[in-house]
């Protein structure tokens, strides 16, 4: 093992470079911190959350603190986009279709961060979407600042916005252990060891391994999920779509994928177990359900089904991400299926929660919170957020 580097003022070690990992790389490093980051396979990997094409965004969230940091999360990828090359938002809108008191919940939270939208009925959904069947009584809204991220492009933009702000980012490099030392921490990975004055852990789904030794007992449910991309370029323009509730209370979610047509999804992932060393192969059965769900509310995209991505994401008991100190260690994990939309934002919470520096929105994150006390939950919960 290579001999301990030594070390410098204000240097914070960040474990794992999936979307939240970069993401407070990049904060950090804005800040003037001197940052390490290291990632056991690389940013991006197959075997990772933040892997694939695209991701929905939106800013309808019926907690208002969520609203907020979608509408920061926005403007910080729009300022990613300016500073390079390639579109990295798909801004097309987003219908959701839901019972009432849902979308009263949504529209809240979009009003709480002051963005617009419009109730619709049938008629009215039928106009947004073109193609869809509704029944008459159908309700929903529109709410225009929303539809895709393109993950591949924004992880891309900001891996290079980090290193242009200073900070080192290693990959493959495997983290063996994460541990508090004599004023810092120490952090072992496969190739040595590196002291530092902090760390942040954001290793996804691999999270619960590094904190356990920290006597930190997360509920974490690592779980399978699956999209199918459409081949319909003609839809490219439509908006986004979320049906809550739909396929027996889990719901379908859409987006527009440039340069590929459409992409949807479950909103919950299937019961396989994680495989930590594996890419995941797609699920036949759970592709044919959802054709299924289209040839009934979408039958444009019926007979053109592309292929299927499955890979983990990483289930709380509440659906709330989980991150909060323990001391010079912060922990960023627990996704729930639903945070690449907010990285570049999430990456400034994590930043001041290692910081110190008091962020009201992170309350609901913390370690100590009443749903953390519990059992993890079963994988194949639906993203109820
Ligand atoms: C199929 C699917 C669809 C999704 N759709 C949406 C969506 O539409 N909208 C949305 O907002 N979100 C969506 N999500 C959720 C989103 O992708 C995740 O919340 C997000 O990518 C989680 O990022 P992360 O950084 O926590 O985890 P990861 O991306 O998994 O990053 C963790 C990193 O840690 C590294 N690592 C692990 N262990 C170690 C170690 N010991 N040492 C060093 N490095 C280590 C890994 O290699 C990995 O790169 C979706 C997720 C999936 C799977």
């Amino acid at each position: 093992m290579a001999a301990m580097a030594a070390r410098s003022a204000d240097t914070v070690v960040v474990v794992g470079l999936g979307v939240i990992g970069l993401s407070t790389a990049l904060a950090l490093a804005r800040r003037g911190v001197r940052v390490v980051g290291v990632d056991r396979f690389g940013s991006g990997d197959a075997r990772t959350s933040s892997t694939g094409l695209s991701r929905s965004i939106r800013v309808a969230y019926a907690i208002p603190e969520y609203a907020r940091l979608a509408t920061e999360a926005l403007d910080r990828w729009a300022q990613l986009e300016a500073r390079g090359t390639r579109p990295i938002m798909h801004l097309t809108g987003q219908v959701d279709l839901a019972a009432p008191a849902t979308l009263a919940g949504l529209a809240g939270g979009l009003g709480a961060a002051g963005a617009a939208y419009e109730e619709l009925g049938a008629a009215d959904i039928r106009r947004r979407l073109p193609g869809i069947v509704v029944g008459d009584d159908a309700t929903g809204i529109f709410h225009p600042r929303a539809g895709t991220v393109v993950a591949d492009a924004g992880m891309a933009a900001l891996a290079s916005a980090a290193v242009a702000a200073g900070a080192e980012l290693r990959a493959p490099e495997g983290v063996v252990a994460v541990e508090a030392a004599a004023g810092g921490v120490r952090v072992t990975t496969g190739a040595g060891t590196i002291a530092a004055d902090r760390a942040v852990i954001a290793a996804g789904p691999w999270t619960g391994e590094l904190v356990g030794p920290l006597g930190l007992d997360l509920p974490l449910a690592p779980a399978l999920a699956q999209v199918t991309y459409f081949d319909v370029p003609e839809l490219v323009g439509m908006p986004a779509i979320a049906e809550w509730g739909a396929d027996d209370g889990g719901g379908v979610y859409g987006h527009p994928v440039p340069g590929v047509g459409y992409k949807l999804g479950f909103d919950a992932a299937g019961d396989d177990p994680w495989n930590p060393e594996a890419a995941p192969a797609p699920d036949p059965a759970e592709q044919e359900r959802l054709e299924g769900w289209a040839r009934e509310r979408l039958p444009g995209l019926a007979g053109r089904a592309l292929r299927s991505d499955r890979h983990p994401w990483t289930m709380t008991p509440d659906g709330d991400f989980t991150i909060g100190s323990l001391g010079p260690i912060t922990i960023a994990a627990g996704c729930s299926g639903h945070a690449f939309k907010f990285g570049p934002a999430l990456g400034e919470l994590v930043a001041d929660t290692s910081d110190g520096t008091p962020r009201p929105a992170a309350a609901m994150f913390a370690l100590d919170r009443p749903a953390l006390a519990g059992p993890a939950p079963a994988p194949s919960t639906p993203i109820n957020r």
